[in-house]
């Protein structure tokens, strides 16, 4: 890629995480993941000093930056506010060209996009009042099985027999799970019911605006490869993986540093 290209950043403050990313032109020159906290203008700016730092950027040569997430307007220094779901739409459809449909499962909603074939949004459905059908759900999981949450992709590998978790609510979900614990259910079995249960979830808001595919899972929670591999089997189709090994969790933040890119194009760079 040029050196010339535009130099543009996004910085996604997330419920949960907080992500800053770097783009030159079409190249992706660094990110970084912090966790997000009480002070979001503060988590902001340490990011994207971060993600500058790693790539070997000066903050101020950075053209332009476009804030996003859930605590986008508190990014004082981005000079356009874009909303998370206009830049995992365009995240996902700069990674992945073909993309139509966008499955954003973050720390504390979650977002099913539909795509036209050009990347424009067509529709969107959206959880965001209960922490069932998101990262929050597994977190409070993880804690009574006592495993890493980034463990538990690889441990409902081998379930035969997954156990079903009746409680839609994650608060008497989680008592389910410490009686399950206590009966002698295999933990294999409970994290795959775990999945299939938080994808039950997320399949209803994806048929809501309609599955296309190909489709794409971005947000910290498509790391998950039980996450991924439930999905697939829930609705039927595969999920395309992201290509370069990029990590779903920085879409938002690429986005919105595609768009700022976009937006200096347009006003004449
Ligand atoms: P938000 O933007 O809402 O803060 P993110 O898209 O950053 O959310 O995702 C945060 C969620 O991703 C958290 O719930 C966290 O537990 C989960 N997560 C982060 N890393 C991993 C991982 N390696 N494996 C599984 N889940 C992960």
């Amino acid at each position: 890629m040029s050196d010339d290209g535009l130099l543009t950043a996004g910085v996604d403050i997330g419920s949960t995480a907080s992500k800053a990313l770097l783009v030159r032109g079409a190249e992706v020159l660094g990110y970084h993941i912090g966790p997000s906290s009480v002070n979001p203008a503060r988590t902001a700016r340490t990011v994207f000093e971060a993600a500058c730092g790693g790539s070997g950027v000066e903050p101020g040569t950075v053209a332009r930056i476009a804030g996003t997430g859930y605590g986008r307007a508190k990014v004082s220094f981005a000079d356009d506010n874009v909303s998370e779901i206009s830049c995992h739409a365009v995240g996902a459809h700069f990674l992945v060209p073909g993309a139509r449909t966008v499955i954003d499962i973050g720390g504390q909603d979650c977002k099913a996009m539909a795509l036209e074939e050009n990347g424009m949004l067509k529709n969107f459905a959206m959880n965001e009042k209960c922490a069932a059908g998101t990262g929050r759900f597994l977190e409070m999981m993880a804690r009574v099985l006592e495993v890493g949450v980034e463990d538990l992709g690889n441990l409902d590998v081998g379930s035969e027999t997954p156990v079903s978790i009746s409680n839609v609510c994650s608060v008497f979900a989680e008592s389910e799970v410490i009686n399950l614990v206590n009966e002698g259910a295999e933990t294999p079995d409970i994290v795959r019911g775990l999945h299939e249960s938080l994808t039950n979830r997320i399949a209803v808001l994806v048929n809501r605006v309609g599955l296309t595919e190909p489709v794409v899972a971005t947000g910290g929670v498509a790391k998950n490869a039980g996450v991924i591999r439930a999905l697939e089997n829930r609705l039927g189709v595969p999920i395309t993986r992201l290509p370069y090994g990029a990590d779903p969790q920085i879409i938002g933040a690429l986005g919105a540093a595609v768009v700022a890119g976009r937006k200096l194009e347009r006003d004449g760079g």
